[in-house]
């Protein structure tokens, strides 16, 4: 096996995209999605509600907060967060697996979640993405028209904390105009692929 930049020590690429909600990270995923087709997308486990426009086993596998607790005494999760009072996690059989049959996978996480991959993936390359700022942040939010106004809040707040990690990251992209940003991230992916 020929090993290349950002390669796990397992395979394929672990390509990690973090952003507070509503900065435009589902967005930019598909866009990237539908230019590398061969690429894998980490279909994430959450105990929380699915929202009218999202399909289970596309958007995320929703599960009861008692299978997502068995799981996690299981070690089914290559990593799990708590965020905004839901549970989230990662299906460790299917990042092993996509890996060692050198696929590039894409894992769309928060901060917390990214810091335990990177315990195990060293390698991943993590690329965070900023809304321009917390005022068009929360303009999206309300837009998007998922979220109540209480929710949103609570976002927003933990949108200024996740922010205050970027650091962590290797790239980070400011997602303003869209077409720019998805350029931003195709280029990134590209130096690695
Ligand atoms: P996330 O997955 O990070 O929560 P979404 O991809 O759902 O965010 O985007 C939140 C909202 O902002 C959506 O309605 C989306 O269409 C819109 N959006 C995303 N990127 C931009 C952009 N660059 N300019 C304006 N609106 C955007
Ligand atoms: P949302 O509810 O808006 O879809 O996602 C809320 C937050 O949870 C986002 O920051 C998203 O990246 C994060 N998230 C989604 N799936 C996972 C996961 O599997 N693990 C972790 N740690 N975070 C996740």
């Amino acid at each position: 096996m020929m090993i290349s930049k950002g390669m796990t020590r397992s395979g394929g690429h672990l390509f990690i995209i973090s952003a507070p909600s509503g900065a435009g990270k589902t967005t930019l995923a598909k866009a990237v999605l539908e230019r590398h087709g061969d690429m894998l997308y980490s279909v994430s486990y959450t105990t929380r509600k699915p929202r009218a426009s999202e399909q289970d086993g596309a958007d995320y596998h929703f599960i009861s907060k008692q299978n997502f607790e068995a799981g996690i005494e299981t070690g089914q999760w290559a990593e799990w967060a708590e965020v905004y009072g839901n549970y989230y996690g990662t299906s460790d059989r299917f990042i092993v697996h996509g890996l060692s049959s050198g696929r590039d996978i894409l894992l769309d996480i928060d901060v917390q979640g990214t810091i335990q991959i990177l315990k195990k993936y060293p390698d991943s390359i993590t690329i965070f993405i900023l809304p321009p700022s917390i005022k068009i942040l929360r303009k999206r939010l309300e837009m998007r028209g998922t979220d109540s106004p209480q929710v949103i809040d609570r976002r927003l707040e933990y949108a200024r904390h996740e922010m205050a990690q970027k650091n962590l990251y290797r790239h980070v992209i400011v997602n303003d105009n869209l077409s720019k940003a998805i350029e931003d991230l195709n280029d990134i992916i590209k130096k690695y692929r």
